[in-house]
């Protein structure tokens, strides 16, 4: 604990976290240290981990990265989290992001962008993105300033940011961690899952976040499997399903090139490859950024000036001007713009043209994976489209941003668990990731098959 706090203060200008709280690292050290003499270690004793400042911790800052939770300290605490230190996690600190998880580079924060520890090999010094919205999480772990952190994923923000920085990222089925203590962005598809060096990490991490919990009413009432244990990179008698929709024309030939790569990896374990077809994969993207925003709209309609974080009272106004100036105050342009989107898609005369639309089509995307995973076990895609972008690169052009979701949000509208894996470094010496997505509650094929690759 003591190393990584040490490298935590060192790499300050990665500006991967929004608080430190080294003290809660060496405590956790000490009742390792204790549990090993006593014989009662637990899964995860002493291990120092990164929480994504999207998670309420009773006692410390939460903020979403927004100036509008600046302040906020919960007394109360994430389920995920509260499991993760159940099992004997110690906490480093919590985690950059992009404001209200909203954003695909870390650029959205309200605490400043995140750099990631990866540089072209042109000998330049450019700044690279993290990816996002879990950049702190993913810059961190590249950094090596902890071994896992926590990540949430709404249409990307594990997946994404993982493949950004070369390191691995699992978003499970939708429901199988607990949503209870996390601050909402869109809650049909807000998921948590962990990011870590590798494969096995993730599976470790990921049994001791997951499981049943009361307090979500779309928590998933399963048992969790022992995902570490069964962990295989024999693929015989798999099916991996191909999807031709992805084949996207116009895109950098080494992304179709890593593809291609870990088709071989994959057939190498033992698997059948097929080709396979998601035909309504090119209105994934429209999908997503009406419910996204719509949800959003609706979950942000909390921060009122009254109840949580910022409060603006310019002398002598009123109640509506208090709405409105902590408003127009507490959330970033990227947040706003989303609440003018959402508020837009649902606002009478709009409603069925656009969010009514959008279920039906989120339906159909849904039952392309269904029909898909009748004739294939898991399906192998590029995570993102691009390797990782220069800071500032597509900030004047929301729409060029939004574009690098393309193959991650349609596993979140269906939610599918999906995992990013490194697969490739790209001629500029910067990593790519290849996701997988399976069958709903099938963590297991989707960690073997990641497995085979890594
Ligand atoms: N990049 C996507 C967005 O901006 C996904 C974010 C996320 O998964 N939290 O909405």
């Amino acid at each position: 604990a003591e190393a990584f706090n040490a490298n935590v203060a060192a790499a300050k200008a990665l500006n991967a976290f929004i608080v430190e709280t080294p003290d809660r690292a060496i405590e956790a050290a000490k009742v390792a240290d204790a549990d090993r003499a006593a014989g009662t270690l637990k899964p995860l004793s002493g291990v120092p981990i990164g929480m994504k400042d999207l998670f309420a911790t009773n006692g410390v800052q939460t903020t979403a990265a927004s100036h509008m939770l600046e302040g906020f300290v919960p007394r109360y605490e994430s389920t995920v989290s509260q499991k993760l230190w159940d099992a004997g996690c110690g906490m480093l600190g919590k985690l950059n992001l992009d404001q209200f998880a909203m954003g695909s580079s870390n650029e959205t924060s309200y605490f400043g962008n995140v750099i990631s520890p990866w540089k072209r090999n042109d000998g330049g010094n450019a700044a690279l993105a993290p990816g996002g919205s879990s950049g702190g999480s993913s810059s961190a772990i590249a950094a090596r300033l902890c071994p896992a952190a926590t990540g949430t994923d709404t249409g990307g923000s594990i997946r994404q940011p993982a493949a950004f920085t070369g390191i691995s990222g699992i978003k499970p089925t939708y429901g199988r961690c607990s949503r209870w203590g996390i601050v909402a962005f869109a809650s049909s598809l807000d998921q948590a899952g962990p990011m870590a060096r590798d494969v096995r990490d993730c599976a470790i991490m990921l049994e001791n976040m997951a499981g049943f919990d009361p307090k979500d009413a779309t928590s998933l009432d399963l048992p969790v499997p022992n995902w570490e244990a069964a962990l295989s990179s024999d693929l015989k008698g798999k099916k991996v399903g191909i999807p031709k929709e992805y084949r996207l024309e116009g895109i950098d030939p080494e992304i179709d090139a890593m593809w291609d790569a870990g088709i071989a990896m994959l057939k190498d374990a033992g698997a059948e490859v097929i080709e396979i077809s998601l035909p309504h994969t090119k209105y994934a993207l429209p999908t997503y950024y009406i419910i996204a925003p719509a949800e959003a709209s609706s979950n942000l309609a909390r921060y009122d000036g009254v109840r949580y974080g910022l409060r603006d009272l310019p002398q002598g106004a009123g109640l509506q001007d208090m709405y409105a100036a902590t408003r127009a105050d507490g959330f970033g342009p990227e947040v706003k713009r989303r609440i003018m989107i959402g508020t837009y898609v649902l606002s009478a005369g709009f409603y069925d043209a656009y969010y009514t639309q959008a279920q039906k089509v989120r339906a159909l995307i849904s039952r392309d994976f269904t029909a898909a995973f009748e004739t294939c076990d898991v399906i192998l895609a590029p995570t993102a489209p691009s390797a990782a972008f220069g800071l500032g690169e597509k900030t004047a052009d929301p729409l060029s941003m939004y574009l690098n979701d393309v193959f991650a949000v349609p596993a979140s509208l269906a939610g599918l668990p999906a995992m990013s894996v490194p697969a490739a470094l790209n001629r500029e010496g910067l990593p790519l990731g290849l996701q997988i997505i399976g069958k709903a509650f099938d963590e297991q094929g989707v960690l073997n098959a990641g497995l085979a690759i890594e």
